[in-house]
């Protein structure tokens, strides 16, 4: 435990509705929140902006060094800006999603530049930081890890609402087949990838809401409550 609480690391794969668990967790316990994709999504942004080859993993990587990204905590979560912008309306689009899991956190250099920012921020503890490699690259002794895990079917259904509130047209079936190939490459990515740490408590939140979810991690969590330690 840091000198502000415990670090709590929430892993699982997309469209699993872990941000509103995280977020809502955080918010609880009074900690930060820290949506790690967002920060993966923001650096696909800023290459975009640049012009970069998404074929290069080291020009990406020279992105996420450079680019000027920062994430406010507020009240319903975060905000992310790049480059004095807020961005975080831009960074949730099927192009960005794609782009990211397929290319940027493929780079070794953007994950070990994250990686870097990721331990800045979560150094003081009080922080859920949520991702694919939380609990196992970037706090492997984080004081509770959860692996949150729903089945593709509900993930799908979650996903096309998502997208219809906010305009964006996909059928099922292919937002199914982005979150399968996703998976695919989440998974399988030489570095970072997304697996169940060995001492992570697996999570299901399938057919649940978020009360009960968050019911049944707050019950994980060292020593019954905050500061009890
Ligand atoms: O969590 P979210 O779906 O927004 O993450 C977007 C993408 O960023 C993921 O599909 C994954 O490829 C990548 N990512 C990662 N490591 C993390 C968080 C996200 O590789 N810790």
């Amino acid at each position: 435990m840091g000198p502000d609480g415990w670090t709590i690391a929430i892993d699982g794969p997309a469209g699993s509705g872990k941000s509103t668990v995280a977020k809502a967790l955080a918010r609880r316990l009074g900690y930060l929140y820290i949506d790690s994709g967002a920060m993966y999504r923001c650096v696909t942004l800023a290459a975009l902006r640049r012009g970069v080859d998404f074929g290069d993993p080291e020009a990406l990587a020279a992105v996420a060094r450079s680019c000027d990204m920062r994430l406010e905590p507020v009240p319903a979560g975060l905000k992310v800006f790049l480059d004095g912008e807020e961005v975080e309306n831009l960074l949730r689009t099927p192009d960005i999603s794609r782009r990211t899991s397929a290319y940027t956190a493929n780079s070794r250099g953007v994950r070990e530049a994250l990686v870097v920012r990721q331990r800045e921020w979560g150094a003081r503890g009080g922080v859920v930081m949520e991702g694919r490699d939380i609990g196992t690259v970037v706090f492997p002794g984080a004081d509770l890890k959860v692996y949150f895990d729903v089945a593709v079917e509900e993930r799908t259904r979650r996903r096309v609402l998502d997208y219809a509130s906010r305009g964006i047209e996909r059928t099922p079936e292919e937002v199914r087949a982005d979150i399968e190939r996703r998976d695919a490459e989440d998974k399988g990515r030489p570095v970072g990838a997304l697996v169940r740490a060995p001492d992570a408590v697996l999570v299901r939140g399938d057919g649940k809401d978020v009360e009960t979810i968050l019911a049944e991690i707050l019950g994980l969590l060292p020593a019954g409550g905050p500061g009890s330690r």
